[in-house]
């Protein structure tokens, strides 16, 4: 199969000349397209006033949405919006921002005035979106002990709010179905190291949690409940593993929209074995999937290092996604080729589903 493929694009590359832009338009991008076209990274996490971020963003054309989150791995929330407003002051067309919020009192009376008046004032410093995480549905509990899901009545006035203030809900619901399995039935090292070194958050250990089908029914009451509501489900909505079952959750809401990420290589692992699949899905929901890495930039992050590591991110996703090029995925242990996506699909993954999701495109 994938060298019939490859066979097609070499005759569409021979051909380009001579057949007219109709075939060329058709040829992927290849790596030397990478830096010039315009990209947008729709989940960061700039977590320090420091310009490095910036500075690789630059050089590698891509605009930034980086997103505020209520992780206590992280600088504190006010470290973290205070990274960001002043990255964004430095560079307002290049560095966009998502507020959040703490449950800190939620249930006791003034907890959704306080957080409401917060979202207001993060709307009028220029946030774009909100991030809610799976602290809501994983962690956080309620006077009586129980979980707070995010169908939880007391979430809707700030849900309310989001839409409200015509900004876009950034939600991290539930983790990757691998989370829910033993750490040798994962399909990918990453979630593997990741579950082995936060035990707290691997389900597969506390069969008393919700489970992941009851995580993801609940996003999907929440998401039901608020129509108009932009919604973006982060890393692919919790529904990573199975590119069928997020077609069928994006056909359901269609205010809702995706990014990718930290899960590409749960599209890789479905890619290895069904490649025609996984790049159908991806032009049958081209106006609906965000690309975004989850790259990380904290206090004690290493600037160059930081640098190395954003580039060889980007340019590998790019790799993947707009080239038919095979390359090693060390998380998979195994040589993936290329989806090489036509420029039209890119061009809207990367870029313009972004600037229209978040409203970036007009800064007021
Ligand atoms: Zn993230």
């Amino acid at each position: 199969m994938r060298k019939a493929w490859q066979g097609v694009v070499l005759a569409v590359v021979l051909g380009g000349s001579a057949s007219g832009p109709v075939q060329a338009a058709s040829v992927p991008y290849g790596m030397d397209d990478f830096a010039r076209v315009p990209k947008f990274d729709a989940h960061v996490h700039a977590n320090v006033d420091d310009p490095a971020f910036l500075e690789q963003a630059r050089q590698d054309g891509f605009e930034l949405m980086s997103i505020n989150v209520d992780y206590p791995d992280f600088p504190s929330i006010a470290d973290q919006h205070a990274a960001a407003t002043a990255l964004a002051k430095a560079d307002p067309a290049r560095l966009h921002w998502a507020a959040t919020f703490s449950m800190d009192g939620f249930g006791q009376p003034g907890w959704a005035d306080r957080v409401n008046a917060g979202l207001a004032q993060a709307k009028s410093e220029g946030a774009r979106a909100v991030k809610i995480w799976k602290n809501v549905g994983m962690i956080e509990k309620d006077a009586d002990g129980r979980l707070i899901m995010l169908d939880h009545p007391g979430l809707s006035p700030v849900a309310e709010q989001v839409r409200a203030l015509d900004l876009v809900l950034i939600g991290h619901q539930g983790e990757p179905h691998n989370c829910w399995l033993p750490l040798e039935q994962m399909t990918t090292d990453n979630d593997r190291e990741y579950f082995r070194n936060h035990p707290q958050y691997h389900m597969y250990l506390h069969p008393d949690q919700p489970s992941y089908d009851d995580q993801i029914a609940t996003r999907d009451r929440f998401v039901a409940a608020h129509p108009g509501l932009r919604f973006v489900g982060a890393h692919m909505g919790s529904l990573e593993y199975d590119v069928d079952r997020l077609g069928a959750f994006l056909d359901r809401f269609p205010d809702a929209s995706v990014d990718l990420a930290a899960r590409m290589s749960q599209v890789q692992y479905q890619s290895l074995r069904d490649r025609g699949k996984v790049r159908a899905f991806f032009i049958r929901y081209q106006d609906r999937l965000l690309y975004g890495t989850d790259l990380t930039v904290n206090p004690d992050s290493d600037p160059a290092e930081f640098r190395r590591s954003a580039h060889d991110v980007w340019t590998a996703d790019w790799r993947y996604l707009a080239t038919g090029e095979s390359q090693r995925v060390d998380t998979l242990d195994a040589d993936v080729p290329g989806l090489a996506l036509p420029r039209e699909v890119i061009d809207k993954v990367y870029y313009r589903n972004a600037v229209r999701v978040f409203g970036t495109a007009a800064r007021d």
